[in-house]
């Protein structure tokens, strides 16, 4: 009975925990903290920063199973995958790690020893390579382990030298190879694992890193040099269950019979089939892993080599003849098969198939119509006898059916044809030109095609009708620059998540704010917006730290702020319901704010409304508080909703399926927005505001709750430090107010009557000043500031006193004159007050006018005043 999978890998495992070695979990698929690669794609990956030095570990050996992923940026890569026996996107490596502790022989006896005595293969099966200079290992395998001089091949560089980079850690090799035995194609006398014949399977590449290389290339001898092997679980298991494709060992058996029962294809019975099989079993099983690790699909980076894979897989499931979602159920057999050794995917798998059938549902949505454009457009490519289909459409395809290029391409091959790959790239590079473009300058709307992008690529979930905190993924991050990777403390930045509990504004009720946390960094999110169709952007600033995209993120919502917006949302429902019923049917919704501190409502109706109604309004409103009537949910049709006599907005745009939230039989809405969960967590509606915002709307604005309380409070202090300024209780402030306008009123009485006795006063004086001009009394005076009524009142005094002639005064402030004139009834058929006014008003620099026997005016030039004086004597003396 060979090994199984399950126990060649904890065998592995516990061969070397034997033998000093910490056993460590699988890191994730998405390296952390390495934005240079793509993907974990070797044991090592999750070590790199103990090798070079920069970080300790409280252990010098490790050995572990780490998860990886191969797939390389050419875009024909994949192609391989399922017609090749080994050739996979996703695969085990099984490794054990020397951090400067052991080294060349203890590695290599103990590979040995695994190989020939745990695992019981014959030694006459196995060969090794050595880097060309590397004697040393040569030593030790001949010497040490035995292995015959003939099973040991010297290679060069290419095949057995190794380095993290172009500078750091790096060193020889030393490979162990299965030999299958003879191949029938092969002619070679002294075929070695250097000959491609097939014959020879490399199992185990062990890495001596004993140099750290410099950038000048110069190698200097570490002085701990370290051990990285690395050995595919698929590779040993086919070995070691005697079969020569791996997708014949058991890590796929129970992959392939999930995808045989759902195709109702089996393996065998027709080579192309076979190939799509597989194809099936291998990218499930990189679905479900790099699902489980965060990746979403999108169009860039890491999502777009899983939308690839993803798409690939349900384009072979449509040659197996299943047009339906099949394989998110690939993809649960996966996590039935491997949660024994990652555990991590047992908790995720909803999470997972749900993801892998939204992408299939979308892609099957597009792929009919992009099947008939490519139909299409190969029918004429055929027609012209082109040799390639243009690069162009295969990037319209790309572009507006998401299909990528690798599916282009294996459809194309089915038709003998290619496709111009240049083109391609062109095609893409001009569209990249545009959006760049289109994002130069700045401000939100440069943006706008981003969204629309990120619309199509991702919808966020929200969760927060059911909490304020959530598990998501960083998916994209949004600067004024367009979308960038990353974001450091101080930037202002715009996040998008795979699920969110925060809710972007809409219906009135303002976004969420709170904090979001990444392993490296944090955000404060002071906004919410939706900015197209269902995506949902996190406004705000790094605080801390830095954040990137495909990062986990833990999202909390600030509880306070969203109770208060749910207090004032489910207040508005009661108070619209309160006016209705109060107003008319007519008092209907004409907008409505809902913040954390405060309701407004605009609704129509002709006349203000009268305090009796509001009192009847709050009394309505705060019965139905006390009530504490729950709050009902229920998602029906539109017209289903509208029939149960919901309230909606009118001329606001809802989808097929609505949210109806009703509370007890006095409030029934369309809602999206966020509620209390009965009506008595609203505490409290009090009315603050009630004002016309235009003809035939009114305005209520509202405070729920502690809002309420508060503004009470306020008001409260206010009463009593008035009471306190005028020294009296607050009971007895309005009497008090009362008699202390009676007295003023009364004050206001004296003074007018102490100032006619002035004014008359002053006149007596100024009666003395009386000249002659001709035969004409004329009194020309300057006073001070006095204002126009008081100035006409004075002329008017003076004009009786003289019973006949011209009076005219002057008040100067700093860098204004009035000046009044009066001329006795007897007089004005010789001059007009108007006429007189005018001229002297010209002197100081101003206009005025009037009836022919009073004028006022008014000027700028108090210097003026004594020519203003000079030029009515002389207009007198000119007529007397
Ligand atoms: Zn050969
Ligand atoms: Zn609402």
């Amino acid at each position: 009975m060979p090994l199984s999978s399950r126990e060649i890998r904890s065998a592995f495992l516990r061969f070397f925990e034997e033998r000093g070695h910490r056993v460590v979990a699988s890191g994730s698929l998405v390296p952390e903290g390495d934005p240079t690669l793509l993907f974990t794609n070797a044991g090592m990956v999750p070590f790199k920063r103990v090798f070079t030095g920069e970080e300790t570990r409280d252990y010098k050996r490790a050995a572990s199973s780490q998860k990886c992923m191969r797939v390389s940026g050419k875009h024909n890569d994949l192609e391989n995958v399922g017609r090749t026996a080994r050739h996979h996107t996703f695969f085990e490596m099984l490794g054990n790690f020397s951090f400067g502790d052991y080294f060349k022989p203890e590695a290599i006896a103990w590979a040995w020893e695994l190989l020939t005595q745990q695992f019981a293969i014959p030694a006459e099966r196995l060969a090794v390579t050595v880097f060309r200079e590397d004697d040393e290992a040569e030593r030790i395998w001949r010497d040490e382990v035995g292995v015959p001089a003939n099973r040991i091949t010297r290679m060069g560089e290419a095949d057995n030298f190794w380095a993290m980079g172009d500078t750091g850690p790096c060193g020889p090799c030393s490979e162990i190879y299965y030999d299958w035995g003879k191949q029938p194609n092969c002619a070679k006398a002294d075929c070695d694992p250097s000959c491609e014949c097939g014959r020879w399977l490399e199992i185990w590449n062990l890495v001596f890193m004993q140099w750290s290389r410099d950038a000048s290339g110069t190698l200097t001898p570490l002085p701990r040099p370290s051990i990285d092997t690395g050995m595919g679980l698929e590779r040993i298991s086919a070995v070691l269950q005697d079969v020569y494709w791996n997708y014949e060992t058991d890590i796929f058996r129970g992959i392939l019979a999930r995808a045989q029962e759902l195709s109702g294809v089996r393996l065998g019975a027709d080579p192309m089939k076979d190939v799509s099989l597989r194809v099936v079993a291998d990218h499930a099983r990189a679905v479900a892993f790099l699902i489980a690790d965060g990746v979403l699909p999108s169009n860039e980076g890491r999502g777009y080599v899983l939308r690839r894979i993803l798409r690939r897989a349900a384009r072979h499931g449509v040659l197996l003849g299943i047009e339906r979602p099949f394989l998110y159920e690939v993809a649960d057999a996966v996590i039935d098969e491997m949660r024994d050794a990652y555990p991590e995917l047992v908790p995720r798998r909803d999470y997972v198939t749900s993801r892998v059938r939204r992408e299939e549902e979308r892609f099957l949505e597009t792929l009919s119509k992009g099947l008939g454009l490519l139909e299409e457009e190969v029918r004429k490519a055929k027609a012209a006898q082109l040799p390639m289909l243009p690069g162009d459409v295969v990037f319209r395809l790309y572009d507006t059916f998401g299909f990528p290029v690798d599916l282009t391409e294996d459809i194309l091959a089915g038709h003998q044809l290619g496709f111009d790959s240049p083109g391609f790239d062109a095609a893409m590079n001009e569209q990249r030109e545009r959006a760049r473009a289109a994002w130069k300058g700045s401000g939100q709307e440069a943006v706008g095609p981003l969204y629309s992008q990120l619309a199509s690529d991702f919808e966020s979930a929200f969760l927060g009708y059911h909490g304020l905190r959530a598990d998501s993924h960083v998916l994209a991050l949004v600067a004024k620059s367009g979308a960038v990777q990353s974001a450091r403390a101080g930037d202002a930045i715009e996040v998008v998540v795979e699920q969110t509990p925060f809710y972007a504004e809409s219906g009135g009720q303002v976004g969420d704010r709170g904090v979001i946390e990444t392993p490296t960094g944090r955000i404060d999110v002071e906004d919410t917006q939706r900015p197209a169709g269902a995506l949902v952007v996190h406004r705000g600033k790094v605080v801390s730290g830095e954040i990137h995209v495909d990062q986990t993120a833990q999202l909390v919502v600030d509880a306070t702020l969203r109770g208060g917006s749910v207090r004032h949302h489910s207040g508005t429902h009661l108070l619209h319901s309160a006016l209705r019923e109060v107003l008319g049917p007519n008092a209907t919704q004409r907008g409505s704010l809902v913040t954390p501190a405060r309701l407004r409502f605009d609704f129509s109706h002709d006349a203000p409304v009268t305090r009796i109604e509001l009192d009847q309004i709050e009394d309505l409103v705060n019965g139905w508080i006390e009530a504490n009537a729950p709050a009902v949910v229920e998602e029906m049709s539109h017209r289903d909703a509208i029939a149960a006599g919901a309230l909606a907005m009118f001329g606001e745009k809802y989808g097929d399926r609505v949210r109806v939230l009703s509370f007890g039989d006095f409030s029934k809405e369309l809602c999206g927005g966020t509620h209390a969960r009965a009506t008595g967590d609203i505490g409290l509606l009090k009315v603050v505001g009630e004002t016309g915002v235009a003809s035939g709307v009114r305005r209520i604005e509202a405070l729920t709750g502690p809002d309420a309380l508060q503004r009470w409070r306020v008001q409260e202090r206010a009463l009593e430090r008035t009471a306190e300024l005028l020294r009296t209780p607050v009971g007895d402030l309005e009497a008090r107010v009362e008699k202390l306008l009676e007295e003023r009123k009364s004050l206001e009485a004296e003074l007018a009557l102490l100032r006619s006795a002035q004014r008359s006063a002053a006149s007596g004086d100024l009666a003395s000043q009386v000249e002659m001009v001709g035969d004409v009394p004329v009194l020309l005076a300057k006073i001070d500031s006095a204002s126009g009524d008081d100035l006409r009142a004075m002329v008017d005094t003076l004009r009786a006193r003289l019973q006949s002639g011209v009076v005219l005064l002057a008040a100067a402030t700093d860098d204004r004159v009035t000046l009044a004139l009066g001329v006795t009834p007897d007089l004005t058929s010789r001059f007009k007050a108007g006429d007189l006014i005018r001229e002297a008003a010209a002197a100081v620099g101003g206009k005025g006018g009037g009836r022919s026997d009073f004028a006022q005016a008014g000027g700028r030039d108090p210097s003026k005043i004594d020519e203003a004086f000079a030029i009515v004597r002389a207009r007198i003396q000119g007529v007397s």
